[in-house]
Formats: C-alpha cells, structure tokens, sequence
C-alpha cells in the first residue's frame, strides 16, 4: 500500500508508471489524482494511513467534510431509498436478510425492511449508529460482528470509494454471504461526462477529493470484483440533470438540479439520461456481483 513517502503507484496491477490528471482536489488539499498508463485505473495520492484515516472519519469527515446532522441527512435521504428499493425489489422477498454496509442514519434499511426478513446495518460514525439505533434498527459498529454466511445480499451504496483496500474488503464482504448471494455495489463513475468529456476546471477541483481514495469505472470496478473472487453485471445510474450540468459549465459551482426545469421539456431530461447511461457516460455505476 503506497502512502505519503512512496511514488504513485497502482493499487489495482502495480505499474509505477502513473500521470497526474489534475493539478487540485477539494478544500485546497496537497494529494493528486493519478491515472494508471497501464490498467487506467484513477486514485489519490498520497492516500491517508490507516491510522490518518481512522483520526479523519472519528473527528474531521463530518464536522469539516459532511456537515449534516443524523435527522437531515435522514430527510433529505429518504426519497433515494424508496428509489433504491424500487430499483432492486426484483432481488429480494419476504425471506431475505439483508446487510447495509455504511448505512448512515439507516434510511435504507428503514424503507427496505417492511419487504424482506432482516434488515443489519455497519456504520462507523457513532451519531449516524445512535440515531439508526433510535429508529429500532440493528447498527453495528464493525463487519466483524456480521456472522459468515448469514445474508443474502448486502448493499454499499458509496462506501467502495472510501475503502483503503477494496480488494480484500471485498473478500471479507463474501463471507459474509450466503452461497450463491449477491452484493450490490454503487459507487460514482469516473467516466463521468463532467470529467471525462466537458472537463470544467471549476468542477475537477470539486470532483477530486481525500475522503475518495479511487475512482472506479464499470471497467476497473470489474477488474476489482474479479480480483475479490466475483461474477458480476454492471449498470448504469445518472443522479444528476442536465440543468446541474449547465449550471456546472455557466458557474462553476454545484446546486444547479432542476434549476432550467422550468425550460427544459422531460423528454429532453430523459433523453439526455438515456444517452448518458447508454455510453456509460453517466454519473455512477453499480455492480451486482454474486458470490
Ligand atoms: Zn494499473
């Protein structure tokens, strides 16, 4: 594992032959984002240590990065989870367990647990636990405490990009499953057309940051899972509109969802979605991957 001393090099094949892809990340931070010549595979360097890592989620990730307390993020939350269930109800019936690895204030859990058997959650930060706990959900503090074989699918909704070593994170994760269950997978995608194609110089500095130690696209999250011992199917996701992408271009700032709504006919929104998806141009990515 590279850290501050050492030259970037890749985590996924190891080539040392790396190019840095922009010349800034969020809140004027020093680290870089690099892209393997070799493997393309998109990272942070110099990435944290465990031990910065576990000083910078225990104090600094949500006073200074993730300003949002537990019953706000859990209402502002809310209508992505009825999507996410609606999204994956083909996967689960009244006899699944189901595990969400980083489950915040729980809103997941809380909206997926009428339709299936159990509902468990993982999280680190102690206020988004208490306040899950509150709402009569099962939080646990570590992966280690989820007994092998005792889910049939777990979800990491952009948990993957934090995790210093996907690779055995992810090999942990499928003990965890039960034979012939899944783990679906979500993460943003650094293909991107705001990264990949409009290149804002405004946005990348925005887009790059220290809590995102790599950048997955549906081909390095691939490689990824195989490494982890999966089979898996990839899909695409846009979470943002074409208004936020206007307003990225006009101003240089984030907030702009919705804001030419008023303009813009759905079918242009949709078509634009559609368009994006298609060229796996689109904002994120996610992998259904079965053990
Ligand atoms: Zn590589």
């Amino acid at each position: 594992m590279a850290f501050h001393n050492d030259p970037p090099s890749c985590y996924v094949c190891g080539s040392t032959s790396c190019s840095r892809i922009h010349d800034a990340i969020r809140y004027g931070l020093s680290p870089r984002p690099f892209r393997c010549d070799k493997c393309g595979f998109v990272f942070i360097h110099p990435r944290m240590s465990p031990e910065e890592e576990r000083e910078f989620y225990d104090n600094k990730y949500r006073s200074n990065y993730e300003d949002q307390k537990p019953e706000d993020l859990w209402k502002e939350s809310l209508p992505e989870a009825r999507k996410r269930v609606a999204r994956f109800q083909n996967l689960f019936t009244k006899d699944t367990h189901i595990l969400e690895i980083g489950c915040a204030s729980g809103f997941f859990l809380y909206e997926v647990r009428p339709h299936v058997k159990t509902v468990t959650g993982v999280e680190l930060t102690k206020e988004y636990v208490q306040y899950a706990t509150s709402k009569g959900l099962d939080i646990r503090e570590s992966l280690k405490e989820i007994p092998a074989e005792s889910c049939d699918l777990i979800f990491m909704f952009h948990v993957l990009e934090h995790i210093l070593d996907p690779i055995e994170f992810l090999k942990e994760v499928k003990e965890k499953l039960l034979p012939g269950g899944k783990v679906i997978i979500e993460v943003p995608n650094v293909d991107d057309i705001l990264v990949s194609t409009y290149k804002i110089n405004k946005h990348l500095d925005f887009y790059w940051e220290i809590a995102h130690n790599y950048y997955f696209s549906k081909e390095t999250l691939g490689k990824i899972l195989e490494k982890a011992g999966y089979r898996y199917e990839m899909y695409p996701l846009q979470r943002y509109d074409l208004s936020n992408h206007m307003y990225w271009m006009l101003t240089g700032k984030p907030g702009g969802q919705g804001f030419f709504n008023t303009i813009f006919p759905q079918s242009l929104l949709d078509e634009y979605e559609k368009t994006l998806k298609e060229k796996f141009l689109c904002d994120t990515v996610y992998a259904i991957a079965t053990k």
